[in-house]
């Protein structure tokens, strides 16, 4: 039995096998041949096993997300089958004398361009599948599995760290747990894995060595360690403590259906946060009274290009049905920082944390902002949507968004297309928004703390840097101060305040916020039953 150490994002225990994950670089190398047809039959078989991949993802989306979301499967199995993609590659394999990887990688690159400067919208987004076939086709021949999880089974995925861009594309089903090398507690892996309501580790002392690969592993995230291959003694303790942790679920579900109300009879809003549309089965399944904070930029990661506004809509709309009329907070793109995305062709910046992130790229880029607004504005007359805007420093900003959501509203009048009266409110995750709270009350609808940006601008503590969790300390009195004075400036000027931060699930917190007169907590859906409980046993006025 092998034991290693990690810091722990979520507990519980999770017990399968270890799956490590590598980045899927295929550093493809030009390799001259004196066999052409033994390069050509590797090509053939490598098209062979695709399809068959292709086959058993298609079956499995079918039944689990419909016709339509799984025919892109299909789609894909034609590519692989299109005789001038075949015939481009035979051919440079033929006259060149090379390797099929490079024959591939080559032809990929080629058609790519080609799709990509077609006029047609449709064709022009087939060149992100021609990239992914062709990764396809070099994962088969390099024997590695495909950007993720090349496993049957549910696995514990093990890594050297995460980028959000890489979580997203994953296939969460196939995942029991998270144990990365890097990453901090307030990555957002983390907050990926506390989304999933799963045991994670970061900065573990782990090996990353491919021998892992299939052997069993159980992750124990109330105590912050990990064992392979553990022995019969380890392995019964852990059921036992997996069984009690069951029953603590099952014992909170008798909480779903219940208000969530203080005992003498505060009506607390409590709301989850998702980062994804693939996140509302979870959000209702524990019965969040709405949502708090959608991350839409995990939209934007998903994809290579921008996502248009039908697209954007038809993700927003189909959230504001899902939740039938329960208020859902979207935050507008909160790109940058640790959420990086190539085709934005945003400047290397030194200190993106301070960069150009978030609402300041909405500012400098309006067409940006507008196509989002947009689609936001018109899936508002769809269900309770309301508009949150990240990373506000001051009224100067707020102001200038004002001014675009008129116009947003003016084109929409001019081109008679329909849309709603969502609410406003900003994200309060900086020291200069709490100190000018009172100010930017007057101006919005709403209030939502982001305590895991508050805690690193006011610590002066990169959220990323593993090294110095032990200094990031969202309890610091700074914090609560500010806390409490943004609940103050927002109930001055008539406004409800609430928390979306990770801080907001932190049930050794809750009281403290009930008596500061926070109106609304919005968590991951994972902790809405546990947090409920406590709500359900405060009393504010004895606190
Ligand atoms: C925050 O900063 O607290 C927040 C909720 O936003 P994010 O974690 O996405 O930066
Ligand atoms: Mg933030």
């Amino acid at each position: 039995m092998e034991r290693y150490t990690g810091k722990s994002v979520f507990g519980g225990v999770a017990i399968g096998k270890l799956f490590l994950y590598e980045k899927d670089e295929h550093q493809v190398k030009r390799v001259k041949t004196e066999d052409n047809d033994a390069e050509k039959q590797r090509y053939y078989k490598a098209v062979e096993t695709a399809m068959e991949e292709l086959q058993k993802l298609h079956d499995k989306a079918l039944k689990e997300v419909g016709e339509a979301n799984a025919a892109i499967f299909e789609i894909h199995q034609m590519m692989l089958e299109d005789d001038d993609y075949k015939e481009s590659v035979e051919h440079i394999i033929d006259s060149q004398m090379v390797n099929a990887e490079y024959a591939i990688a080559q032809t990929g690159d080629n058609f790519a361009q080609m799709f990509s400067a077609m006029d047609d919208e449709y064709m022009r987004g087939r060149a992100a599948d021609v990239k992914d076939i062709t990764e396809r086709l070099l994962s088969v021949l390099s024997g590695d599995s495909q950007s993720g999880i090349n496993s049957d089974e549910p696995v514990i995925m093990v890594a050297d760290d995460l980028a959000p861009s890489e979580t997203v594309q994953m296939d969460k089903s196939k995942i029991l747990s998270f144990v990365t090398v890097k990453g901090s507690v307030n990555s957002h892996t983390a907050i990926l894995a506390r989304t999933m309501g799963i045991p994670a580790l970061i900065g573990s002392d782990i090996k990353l060595d491919k021998s892992i690969n299939g052997r069993q592993g159980i992750v124990d995230g109330t105590n912050g360690c990990i064992y392979i291959d553990p022995d019969e003694e380890t392995l019964e303790r852990m059921k036992k403590e997996m069984r009690k942790e069951q029953e603590k679920k099952e014992l909170l579900q008798t909480l779903k259906g219940k208000e969530d109300v203080t005992l003498d009879g505060k009506k607390i809003k409590l709301y989850a946060n998702i980062g994804n549309i693939r996140d509302l089965a979870n959000v209702i399944n524990n019965d969040a009274a709405g949502i708090g904070l959608f991350r839409s930029e995990f939209i934007y990661l998903e994809r290579d290009t921008f996502p248009t506004e039908e697209e954007q809509f038809a993700i927003y709309r189909t959230v504001a049905e899902s939740m039938a009329g329960k208020q859902v907070i979207i935050r507008t793109l909160d790109i940058g920082a640790d959420k990086q995305c190539d085709y934005f062709g945003l400047d290397k910046e030194d200190n993106p944390a301070m960069g150009l992130r978030a609402i300041r790229i909405c500012l400098t880029r309006p067409e940006i902002f507008k196509t989002q607004l947009r689609a936001l504005y018109r899936a508002s007359a769809f269900g309770n949507i309301s508009i949150m805007y990240p990373m506000i420093t001051g009224v100067k900003e707020v102001d200038r968004i004002k001014e675009i959501e008129i116009e947003v509203k003016a084109e929409l009048d001019s081109q008679g297309i329909e849309y709603g009266n969502p609410q406003t409110g900003i994200m309060i995750e900086t020291p200069a928004a709490v100190i000018v709270s009172r100010e930017l009350a007057k101006k919005v609808d709403f209030f939502s703390i982001g305590t895991n940006d508050l805690t690193q601008y006011t610590l002066a503590i990169d959220r990323q840097n593993t090294k110095l969790d032990d200094f990031y300390d969202p309890h610091h009195p700074a914090i609560l101060a500010m806390i409490k004075m943004v609940a103050d400036s927002a109930h001055a000027e008539g406004i409800w305040v609430g928390i979306c931060g990770e801080l907001g699930g932190d049930l050794n917190l809750t009281k403290e916020f009930l008596k500061m007169g926070i109106d609304e907590l919005s968590v991951s859906a994972g902790k809405i039953l546990s947090v409920r409980k406590v709500i359900r046993e405060t009393n504010i006025c004895e606190l």
